[in-house]
């Protein structure tokens, strides 16, 4: 079972499956994370395991207007998960926060990738993965 945790370790988590990785490149990621893409695993609600739940929760809105909560640590900067109203029912962990080499190797490697139309020019497509311009359509 993968696991994670915040940079002190005070909040850890595990998880069964993640139903898509991915990496977004939107503009709003990108302020985020601080980087210039996130690294996403979304999961179904259920299938994410917390040894508390993140004491910290942050209000934002995604670029297109959709409300996003961040839920993270209230005793380091890291935040273990998004939620948000396009996705209900999803949790949105971000894929840096996996410990150790084999779960980042694995369950970090995404398929997919999104809002491409911002990907900053110096960095090529990921071999082998599906590119979005945006969001994916609903299924
Ligand atoms: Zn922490
Ligand atoms: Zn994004």
């Amino acid at each position: 079972m993968p696991q994670g945790s915040c940079l002190c370790g005070k909040l850890t988590y595990s998880y069964d499956d993640a139903v898509m990785k991915c990496i977004c490149h939107c503009l709003t990621c990108r302020k985020l994370t601080g980087s210039t893409y996130a690294t996403a695993l979304l999961m179904p609600e259920d299938s994410l395991k917390t040894n508390a739940n993140p004491p910290l929760v942050t209000n934002a809105a995604h670029q297109v207007g959709m409300k996003m909560q961040f839920h993270g640590c209230d005793s380091c900067p890291s935040t273990l998960y998004k939620t948000a109203a396009g996705f209900p029912g999803v949790k949105i962990v971000f894929a840096g926060t996996l410990d150790g080499k084999d779960d980042i190797a694995t369950e970090g490697k995404p398929g997919g990738e999104l809002w491409v139309k911002y990907r900053v020019p110096w960095l090529k497509p990921l071999e082998g993965c599906q590119q979005f311009e945006e969001f994916p359509p609903p299924n």
